[in-house]
């Protein structure tokens, strides 16, 4: 199978098929699991696709999804196709749909990143960074700015967290993202690019700022 990931620019994000949403789907979710953020069958992406929104079903090994093993969704959120065979919509949907609802999303992805869940340790309230070149990576950041993340507690079930999700992209309008107490992070974008680059820049910004902290240095100065 082409990787779609490898593809240029002409297969923009809102020329792909159904049967290629399915499968970048399936991609991005092996690319996540290579990079340590969906082990355990944790994590997850969604892609919105026209009015219709593709995402990957829950509790199952990330890396061996198939295209057909994809939920598909209207713009609500009602499921509009399963796959079956005793697959379950991810416990994400919920909040993966917030980030849709209220921010417009084109993507939105979960990740279990140990740099994610650790830099959760670190700090109160919001995760704070400045002066990283990988600032520009974000949208509306540069790279003197002082960038931001909220941190909403963790619960024992995950749709449990879609309110104070809900409450935390609200009163966040300039954060693409939301850490979860030693759990892992939501990133969303414009379409599933944006939402791979800026899952990348904050992953790479959460991982700096546990290793400044380990060298006794304060990112935010
Ligand atoms: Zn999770």
């Amino acid at each position: 199978m082409e990787s779609i990931l490898n593809q240029t620019k002409e297969k923009s994000a809102s020329s792909l098929t159904p049967q290629q949403t399915r499968e970048l789907v399936c991609e991005l979710c092996r690319n996540f699991y290579n990079q340590g953020w969906a082990s355990g069958t944790g994590g997850g992406i969604s892609i919105k696709e026209g009015d219709k929104i593709y995402m990957a079903p829950s509790g199952v090994q990330k890396e061996r999804l198939k295209p057909e093993d994809i939920f598909v969704l209207d713009a609500q959120g009602e499921t509009l196709e399963e796959p079956g065979r005793g697959l379950k919509l991810s416990q994400c949907s919920p909040l993966f749909m917030h980030a849709y609802q209220i921010r417009n999303a084109g993507a939105v992805l979960h990740s279990h990143s140990l740099n994610a869940m650790m830099v959760t340790t670190q700090y109160n309230k919001h995760f704070r960074i400045r002066n990283m070149e990988m600032q520009k990576g974000v949208e509306g950041f540069g790279a003197f700015d002082t960038l931001e993340v909220p941190i909403i507690e963790n619960t024992a079930y995950e749709c449990d967290l879609a309110d104070s999700l809900a409450e935390a992209i609200r009163n966040n309008p300039k954060s693409h993202a939301i850490l979860v107490r030693r759990h892992g992070v939501y990133v969303w974008g414009k379409d599933w690019k944006q939402a791979k680059t800026h899952a990348e820049c904050y992953d790479y910004l959460f991982e700096a700022a546990v290793r400044m902290k380990q060298l006794g240095m304060d990112p935010t100065v």
